[in-house]
């Protein structure tokens, strides 16, 4: 079998610790399970700004467009707060996602039966939570011309951002999300404000012509943000996948990430498009950032960034089994009431970073049994 190629970012404050835990659960698929991973390790954000004065150096760019896909830790951190915009710690991980042309940023919202009662929501309304929010992530009103603040002629101001989306960036992301629904429950809806958007019109006339012309197999439903807001918190349970635009996925993906309770629990992708090899370029991310408060003292929760390395296994790497065995062995885990600080629960267990690491370990062994 071809080795799979795996760039390693960890990045600043908890990037390193949490990462070492992936890289343990990586060794272990590599000698139990014959996966054959072939692993390099470089620097980013933080950490790349002291050893070469920018957050992303061109070696490093080209060692992620080599690589099947990227796994980042987090960046950013106070000793770095006061370099300039250009080069700050974030300023890397911006030109990585762009450079690789990642367009389509997945974020799923995963319920554990342990943690049904960490959610504010009703245990009977989150438990068995699976979903994944696919959010456009280089178009929209982020990046939409004209935009600006202008003074007007009577001396008052005028802010201004532009909702532009065309055809290809539409059906691109919808293709994603249609994609990643037949690798699950075949369900997509599409979320916009096709009642008050033209961009919205736009978005659902090419959502349904892709699925119409490509994927008749999936079921698609149209729905608009401000309902889908309200329906993920009254029933959540309702959707599978979620495809959204830019600005409606940035808030509905953080709603839906709270249902799940803590930022130590919350993985990401982002992915381009496939090249003519096939290939598609993918960055893996936990949600949370470097958490410089608790960096260096075995207090982070690994469980985002192994969910992370999970999404990878099963989207760029077809091994949705190992994905499912990852997430069978976490769940397990919590199950044995082992809590990291951050998910610590009364009359529960509280762990380190490597022994949460270490007792998911244990459980993946025991699958094999
Ligand atoms: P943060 O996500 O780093 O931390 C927020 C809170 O959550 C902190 O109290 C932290 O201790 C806790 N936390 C986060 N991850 C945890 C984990 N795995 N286990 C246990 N607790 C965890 O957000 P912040 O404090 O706003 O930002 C800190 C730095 O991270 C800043 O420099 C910011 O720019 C950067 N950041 C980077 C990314 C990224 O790399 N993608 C994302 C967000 C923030």
């Amino acid at each position: 079998m071809s080795a799979r190629k795996v760039l390693i970012l960890p990045g600043d404050g908890i990037g390193p610790e949490v990462m070492r835990e992936v890289r343990r659960v990586m060794a272990w698929m590599d000698r139990s399970l014959s996966i054959g991973f072939e692993v390099e390790e470089d620097l980013v954000g933080g950490a790349a700004i002291d050893a070469h004065g920018t957050s992303l150096a061109p070696a490093t760019l080209e060692r992620a467009r080599a690589a099947d896909c990227v796994l980042l830790g987090a960046v950013g951190g106070p000793k770095w707060d006061k370099v300039a915009f250009n080069i700050r710690p974030e300023a890397g991980l911006l030109a990585l996602r762009k450079e690789l042309g990642l367009f389509a940023n997945l974020r799923p919202a995963l319920c554990f039966e342990a943690l049904v009662d960490a959610s504010s929501l009703k245990p009977e309304i989150v438990r068995g939570l699976d979903i994944l929010i696919v959010r456009e992530l280089t178009g929209g009103v982020y990046f939409g011309e004209p935009r600006g603040i202008e003074t007007l002629p009577d001396g008052s101001r005028r802010g201004v951002n532009t909702q532009v989306y065309t055809t290809g960036e539409i059906r691109r992301v919808a293709r994603v999300a249609f994609e990643l629904a037949r690798l699950r429950s075949s369900r997509v809806t599409s979320c916009e404000k096709a009642n008050v958007m033209e961009s919205g019109i736009l978005w659902r006339e090419e959502v349904t012509h892709v699925h119409d012309t490509e994927f008749p197999d999936v079921k698609l439903d149209h729905m608009y943000a401000d309902n889908c807001a309200m329906q993920l918190v009254k029933n959540p349970r309702q959707f599978d996948v979620i495809v959204t635009d830019n600005l409606f996925g940035d808030v509905l993906s953080d709603e839906a990430a709270m249902l799940t309770g803590s930022l130590g629990m919350l993985p990401s992708a982002s992915l381009g498009a496939k090249d003519a090899a096939g290939r598609i370029p993918a960055l893996y991310e936990p949600v949370h950032g470097s958490a410089p408060d608790i960096a260096g003292k075995e207090l982070a929760n690994p469980i985002a960034t192994l969910l992370s390395f999970g999404m990878a296994l099963r989207y760029s790497f077809g091994l949705g089994e190992e994905a499912d065995r990852l997430a069978h062995a976490i769940e397990r885990v919590l199950a044995t009431g082992i809590r990291t600080a951050d998910i610590m629960q009364p009359g529960m267990a509280k762990v380190s970073t490597a022994v949460m690491g270490e007792s998911i370990i244990r459980e993946l062994e025991a699958s094999l049994a």
